[in-house]
């Protein structure tokens, strides 16, 4: 059995090579819901959704986010009204919105929610919201207190950022079944997602880490930094803020208390070197998945250097053979 920890978009590449030689019914996902939010008055969730499409074949390639030959006249005609249109909601995502709000609105869990949406789509791999309460990243930065996706799609991450905060986290529980996922699971792999608004969300919830810290499972976390920056996005700046390096050893000390393994790019070689010292186990490979052969590359790389570290090798090399 495979868990995965994931955001969005860098998550999304990661679980599709994932899913191309791993059985569905041995995969289960744990995916940040700190960028929900509601648009137009509707349950948004960036990245479940991009998990969701990606399992179902629809997430749209080039984007890497939302639905593939989605189009855009339900955003327009919202604008004609004086809406707010920055989030990009094509009509087809709309409709996921709309589903999951409906669900919602009859009194079932964000789970729940997510689960019925996965069934109608096909996917038979398991999907959890890292948890059913209302987690929010807040990114303070000088031109205010924004939610992630203000600062993120909005404001196109140029802000500064001071700090990074969870709000709810405290009182939230993991969702049913995300510990159960943690603890029984041969491999729990950290996608190469951003470390601190994608991942560290889902460490925020009271009872992940240490399900981490304790699980038997050999725990291995794919680098979203190559050299001294990340692939995409903001998430060097993000960790410099946080006061962690921006590079395979800022990766490694984020995830220190439970980490296993870190694979990075072949590329950060010499770094890999050096970081073996502290007694980590570091996997080189080539990491960027430009081309879908790449995401099964990676996939297979880090499945085969993390298994053999498990006390239960068997099932993942049986479905190996199979890939
Ligand atoms: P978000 O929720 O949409 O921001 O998505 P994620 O957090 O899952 O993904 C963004 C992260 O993925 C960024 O930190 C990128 O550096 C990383 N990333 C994106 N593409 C790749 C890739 O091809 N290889 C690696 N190693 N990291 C990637």
């Amino acid at each position: 059995m495979i868990t995965v920890l994931t955001g969005g978009t860098g998550g999304a590449k990661f679980v599709d090579g994932l899913r191309q030689i791993v059985r569905p019914e041995e995969l289960t996902i744990v995916v940040n819901t700190g960028d929900d939010m509601l648009w137009w008055g509707l349950y948004v969730s960036p990245d479940l959704d991009s998990i969701t499409y990606m399992l179902a074949g629809k997430l749209s390639q080039e984007r890497g986010w939302g639905v593939k030959r989605d189009t855009f006249y339900a955003l327009q005609a919202m604008g004609q009204f004086g809406e707010p249109t920055w989030f990009n909601a094509g009509d087809r995502d709309l409709a996921t919105h709309i589903f999951r709000s409906k669900l919602m609105a009859e009194g079932k869990t964000l789970s729940e929610a997510t689960a019925e949406i996965a069934a109608r789509l096909g996917i038979r791999a398991r999907i959890l919201p890292m948890s059913n309460a209302r987690v929010e990243t807040r990114v303070l930065t000088p031109a205010g207190d924004l939610s992630f996706e203000e600062y993120f799609v909005r404001r196109r991450y140029q802000d500064p950022v001071e700090s990074v905060r969870f709000s709810g986290s405290s009182d939230a529980q993991p969702a049913p079944g995300v510990i159960e996922a943690i603890r029984s699971a041969d491999l729990v792999l950290l996608a190469p997602s951003n470390p601190v608004t994608s991942i560290a969300p889902i460490l925020a919830v009271p009872g992940i880490r240490e399900a981490l810290r304790e699980s038997g499972a050999t725990i291995a976390a794919v680098s979203p930094i190559v050299g001294e920056a990340a692939v995409t996005g903001p998430a060097g700046a993000l960790m410099a803020a946080q006061g962690f390096a921006v590079s395979i050893a800022g990766v490694a000390e984020f995830y220190r208390d439970f980490l296993d393994m870190l694979v990075v790019d072949s590329q950060d070689a010499p770094a890999a070197e050096e970081l073996r010292k502290s007694g980590l186990s570091v996997h080189c490979t080539p990491t960027i998945m430009r081309h879908h052969e790449d995401r099964i590359a990676l996939a297979k790389s880090v499945v085969e250097a993390a298994m053999p570290l498990s006390a239960h090798a068997a099932p993942a090399l049986h479905m190996m053979e199979r890939a």
